[in-house]
């Protein structure tokens, strides 16, 4: 019945919305870590607080029906969510990765997951080509983000998907950038669908969460052995005040992208401005591939402004946005790749990706654009 019904409804409408037994008007935080067996012939729908609670339970449902798939998942952090995902694999096992991924995917990967004696190549997804070349006789995952962060490149996911099937290959995309509003990754064919629900999904930068989605039953299954098994669940709190954030996600997403769209253009035509990224704007390299497979275009806009020296002075002289690490907010938010969200990355590997010292991006927030676009215009002037 909810499948038929619109994106805005489901949103409102997902099954946690009204307290079973009271009528509350929203699903009850059930700040708890057990549960009393009021008979030990039948025991209790949920046991302990790690491997189920009510509130967390809603949350889960909630991000399954939006995106959906067979069973979802929320975690600790977007970082959370990624990594129990990687727990899928095994020691020998390679992955293929996008090459522009969040710095702290590639962290986990080229730090952490090496230790387990599992190794990845990282490719420009833009091209098919470049994945197929890469894959070995172990590969066992394709890691995908589109668009890319920062600099918004665009993956066909239907096509590497439909070639990693092929292949044996699992498939896990991490859709922070797009949220289900405006890109669906299940739909096009991808196995695991990966949230940090600490941006557009929570909206408020109040709260750090993660959000996995999957397919089908099976990985179901082994995702719940992942996530019991590591217990790095969302707290009771944390899932409330999500579900809170998620209910106004569609008018949100269009308002932000509403400004994005005025931000882009404008910037375009800006003289302190080297370089404009944005999937929406008309020279953009992705945006066919994008337009066929998502929505919308989202709320990020890279711009290079032609050194290391005026970034930097750009990001003291605004006065709107959040100068901070994050994105996907109610209030805009300012952030400079080189020395915050990809400060992990090795200088080399950073230039090779286009996360120039001149690089800064823009999670464009729900203030008036008008205010947005004058702010910007001072401090673009003084540099
Ligand atoms: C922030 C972010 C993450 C990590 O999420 P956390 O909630 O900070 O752990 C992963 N992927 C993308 C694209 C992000 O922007």
């Amino acid at each position: 019945m909810t499948d038929e019904r619109g994106f805005g409804t489901k949103l409102l409408h997902f099954g946690g919305e009204i307290d079973k037994t009271t009528g509350a008007s929203s699903t009850p935080i059930y700040q708890a870590s057990t549960f009393h067996h009021f008979s030990l012939d039948n025991p209790p729908q949920f046991d302990y607080s790690r491997s189920g609670n009510p509130t967390r339970q809603a949350l889960e449902n909630y991000i399954n029906v939006l995106e959906g798939g067979a069973r979802g998942f929320a975690f600790a952090s977007g970082m959370a969510a990624i990594s129990s995902a990687f727990f899928l694999l095994s020691s020998g096992d390679h992955v293929i990765c996008t090459e522009d991924v969040y710095g702290g995917t590639y962290r986990l990967l080229t730090a952490i997951l090496t230790r387990m004696n599992i190794e990845t190549t990282f490719v420009d997804m833009t091209d098919p080509e470049k994945v197929k070349a890469a894959l070995k006789p172990n590969t066992a995952a394709v890691f995908l983000e589109t668009p890319s962060n920062p600099t918004l490149k665009i993956t066909d996911i239907a096509v590497i998907c439909s070639w990693a099937k092929e292949n044996g290959l699992l498939t896990m995309l991490d859709n922070t950038f797009m949220t289900p509003y405006y890109q669906r990754p299940i739909e096009l064919g991808v196995d695991i669908v990966l949230h940090s629900a600490t941006k557009f999904l929570g909206g408020h930068s109040d709260v750090l969460a993660g959000l996995a989605v999957v397919a089908s039953d099976t990985l179901g299954d082994r995702m719940k052995q992942i996530q019991n098994g590591l217990g790095n669940v969302l707290g009771p709190q944390d899932s409330w005040l999500l579900m809170r954030g998620m209910k106004t996600l569609k008018t949100r997403m269009e308002a932000h992208e509403l400004n994005a769209r005025r931000l882009a253009e404008w910037l375009s035509s800006h003289p302190a401005v080297e370089r404009v990224y944005y999937p929406g704007l008309p020279g953009h390299p992705g945006r066919e591939i994008h337009e066929k497979q998502s929505r919308g275009y989202g709320a990020v806009v890279s711009f290079d402004v032609g050194g290391g020296d005026r970034a930097k002075k750009l990001l003291g002289a605004v006065s709107i946005p959040l100068v901070a690490v994050s994105l996907g907010a109610v209030e805009s938010i300012l952030s400079y790749p080189a020395m915050m969200s990809h400060a992990a990355m090795p200088l080399e590997v950073r230039l090779e990706r286009g996360i120039t010292d001149g690089l800064v991006r823009y999670s464009v927030g729900l203030e008036d654009i008008d205010d947005i676009l004058g702010d910007l215009d001072t401090a673009l002037r003084q540099l």
